[in-house]
């Protein structure tokens, strides 16, 4: 059984004196059963292993021609495809390939079954199939599955962006998967050797804000066009240069760059946070008010910011981390740029602490 995808106990061997006849089809032998596998379960199957799957697609994307190793081309479509099996739902990415990303296209909405997937787990999750898969729009098949999908879907619809994926990568809509949820501890102990193997490597933390770094410089002035940092030209007529555009201008762009520390009782970590990333973590301030407080200078205004920073502090966000190493006369620094910062929801978070755990169970033979 090692070495098939067929999910049978015993196999007929035709030797040579085995003879072959046609018989009609009495019917008896169902076409296309589908063997399902929901996806909180499929984490734990492991790579190469063929599954079938019966979900909801979220996502279309679109036909690319990916050129292969061997030099041929090959059509391949993604969809993504998500189920009821855990609350909140759970998706993945499902990349079909060849004849199949072409025959038949399927739209947001419909609920599909799919025969012989295989299972990959380079970033995470995702699902594979080819030319031996059977795709089909699974409400013509009658099966519970697919009404109980359908009624599902009818109030997930709402919060696709919110469904647990599987796949990683999807950094586009800053989805968090459940490989690339940390702890703050794992962060700092693995950042080194992640950023190793994958340079664009990123985490995802919920975690409080510990601190907002006191810094006059908090708030820059961006140039209108490149966003770049301008420079003070003229301060009775309050214009600034940017050098890159090489043009002055005195409506500059007031915008944030401020450094948070933030905790997970593990541990703790700073993150510079740019442009309007930081507003959820500055209480939606504008940057031109902080600008102001500064430009201010007063005992007051000091007594205006402290207190205003320090109501920002203790509160819980979910922010994605991404780290780099920074060379500094000669010396090598990590640091970690926050962004996607999103209000904390600890009943997704919990959830996604629950999966992870599932993650480190051992896989089923
Ligand atoms: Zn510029």
């Amino acid at each position: 059984q090692k070495f098939t995808s067929i999910k049978n106990d015993y196999c007929l061997t035709f030797s040579h004196l085995s003879e072959i006849t046609q018989t009609e089809d009495d019917t008896n032998i169902s076409k296309n059963v589908f063997h399902f596998t929901k996806l909180s379960e499929v984490s734990n199957i492991g790579a190469g292993k063929i599954i079938d799957l019966i979900g909801v697609v979220t996502s279309v994307g679109d036909v690319n021609s990916i050129s292969l190793k061997d030099g041929r081309q090959k059509d391949k479509i993604d969809y993504e495809i998500a189920d009821n099996s855990i609350d909140g739902g759970m998706r993945v990415t499902v990349s079909i390939w060849g004849t199949k990303a072409t025959s038949k296209k399927f739209s947001v909405g419909q609920i599909i079954a799919i025969k012989d997937l295989k299972i990959s787990t380079f970033k995470g999750v995702s699902l594979n199939g080819g030319d031996n898969s059977f795709l089909c729009d699974a409400t013509q098949l009658k099966l519970k599955e697919s009404s109980e999908l359908q009624s599902w879907y009818r109030t997930a619809k709402d919060h696709v962006n919110d469904i647990n994926s599987l796949t990683e990568g999807n950094q586009a809509s800053g989805t968090p998967s459940l490989r690339n949820v940390r702890l703050i501890k794992e962060i700092e102990e693995n950042s080194n050797d992640d950023l190793a193997t994958d340079p664009t490597v990123r985490y995802y933390i919920n975690a409080r804000v510990e601190l907002v770094r006191n810094d006059s410089k908090m708030v820059y002035m961006a140039c209108p066009s490149c966003k770049k940092k301008m420079t003070e030209e003229d301060t009775s007529a309050s214009t600034y240069r940017c050098e890159k555009c090489g043009m002055s201008t005195s409506n500059p762009v007031p915008t944030y760059i401020i450094t948070v520390k933030f905790t997970d009782g593990t541990g703790s970590i700073w993150t510079r946070i740019y442009g309007d990333n930081a507003l959820p973590i500055m209480g939606n301030t504008k940057p031109e008010e902080v600008h102001k407080m500064f430009a201010n200078d007063s005992e007051e205004s000091n007594v205006e910011i402290r207190n205003f920073l320090n109501s920002l502090n203790f509160k819980e966000f979910s922010v994605m981390v991404k780290p780099s190493i920074n060379s500094y006369n000669g010396q090598e620094s990590l640091n970690y740029h926050g962004s996607n910062v999103k209000t904390y929801k600890p009943e997704k978070s919990n959830h996604f602490l629950l999966q992870r755990l599932s993650l480190f169970e051992a896989p089923k033979a």
